[in-house]
């Protein structure tokens, strides 16, 4: 920037850490952790605190169908497509302090040094905080970021329900009718930039030492709901050769699919939900309901493991009958080079210690990396530890990602043409 002070030297690292605490009032758990769902009323009270600071330095809010957040500071010529950071505000049953909250904050706290340091860039930025990132509270999550970048048709998602039969549809009207004045927009608006900053939810930059990951790219995911049913039966009384037996052909698959991801050894598989029914322990299972989510940087392991998933619940369901449904299939991608060189030079140039990671976890980036040049930044969280009350971010952690951030904002946001070089 023009001024003698890169915007980074506006970012208040005490502000953004006070926020990070206020902002865990909102669903706080006795624990220290946070419980927030997705469009939950707890939400519903982060997003107005979200809001109303960024009211107090001259941001618009705006919403969408699928109740993301935006937070917009018009630029010096505010027909151009603006860059967005954030990330999102939602969080898992047993959640923490910083899983996507940080993202939000940091974008907040980019707007406030823009606001401080007096002068403007030629794009708009805006601060986005995407509805139902996580999928804990509505399976399959990123929905709000899903919609925003035309992956998913409105209908399908506004039909997903709760446990308690809650759709998405009328979890968002209610959501939109507790906002105080915030106008709604179209989904995918043209966007110049992404940028979003996460705690690492892995621990590479802990052991390394280093505060600030320059993600090259996700991990590509598939994930399944398999149906076993079969027949209750009495315990004492029905014969081996006659039952139909759900969880034995359950147990007979998953051991068969562990095997199966057995190599290349960074292959994630996991059968982190299961469910039966009638789940008494006198009773032969009628049927069981279970989740697999497979994981790996590379696409052509993932599909293979994928076809061997497909064949196993066939050929070991026994004499029950089996429904496999994917639910989600997001391959591994590489972010925007110019992101990633752009937010290098960034850290470079503050003199902060940076590293190459790839992310392990789905994030919002993903959808985004789809319509505009996208990257993520990432900060060490303490173990690795996340979706987890003890989920732990050092402060210098946290204002070192958000002065990477702001400058890295500032530089895009500068660009004259439609590049991002
Ligand atoms: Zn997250």
């Amino acid at each position: 920037m023009a001024a003698a002070k890169p915007l980074s030297a506006f970012v208040d690292g005490e502000r953004l850490w006070a926020r990070h605490m206020a902002l865990a009032a909102f669903g706080a758990r006795p624990d220290g952790g946070v419980d927030r769902p997705a469009l939950s009323g707890e939400e519903a009270k982060a997003r107005a605190q979200i809001v109303a600071w960024g009211r107090a330095i001259g941001l618009q809010p705006f919403t969408d169908q699928a109740a993301n957040l935006f937070l917009r500071l018009e630029g010096r010529e505010p027909g151009l497509p603006p860059v967005v950071a954030g990330s999102h505000i939602d969080s898992q049953p047993t959640g923490g302090r910083f899983d996507g909250v940080f993202g939000v904050l940091a974008a907040l706290e980019m707007a406030e040094a823009i606001v401080a340091c007096g002068k403007r860039p030629l794009h708009p930025v805006e601060i986005v905080a995407w509805t139902n990132e996580e999928g804990s509270r509505f399976a399959p999550g990123m929905t709000g970021s899903d919609l925003f970048t035309g992956g998913k048709e409105l209908a399908e998602v506004l039909a997903i329900r709760d446990a308690d039969g809650v759709s998405i549809g009328d979890a968002v009207a209610a959501v939109l009718a507790s906002d105080d004045d915030v106008p709604l927009r179209p989904f995918g608006l043209p966007i110049h930039a992404y940028i979003e900053p996460h705690i690492e939810q892995a621990s590479v930059l802990e052991r390394a030492k280093v505060p600030i990951g320059i993600v090259t790219g996700i991990q590509g995911t598939r994930r399944y709901r398999v149906r076993v049913t079969g027949e209750a039966a009495h315990a004492g009384t029905a014969l081996r050769k006659d039952r139909r037996d759900a969880v034995m052909a359950t147990a007979r698959m998953i051991c068969a699919m562990d095997d199966a991801a057995l190599e290349p050894a960074d292959t994630l598989l996991t059968v982190g939900m299961l469910q039966v029914t009638p789940n008494a322990p006198s009773i032969v299972p009628a049927e069981a309901y279970f989740s697999v989510d497979l994981r790996h940087l590379n696409n052509a392991v993932v599909d293979r493991v994928d076809g061997e998933i497909r064949r196993i619940v066939d050929d070991l369901k026994g004499p029950c009958s089996v429904e496999l449904r994917q639910i989600q299939h997001s391959p591994s991608l590489d972010f925007s080079p110019d992101i990633r060189r752009t937010i290098t030079k960034a850290a470079a140039a503050l003199g902060v210690p940076a590293m190459e990671v790839y992310s392990a976890a789905g994030h919002d980036a993903r959808q985004l990396h789809y319509v505009c040049p996208a990257g993520m930044i990432f900060v060490p969280c303490r173990g690795g530890i996340s979706h987890n009350p003890d989920e732990w971010a050092e402060p210098e952690h946290l204002t070192s990602g958000a002065r990477v951030l702001a400058d890295a904002v500032w530089t895009l946001a500068s660009q004259e043409d439609g590049s991002s070089g």
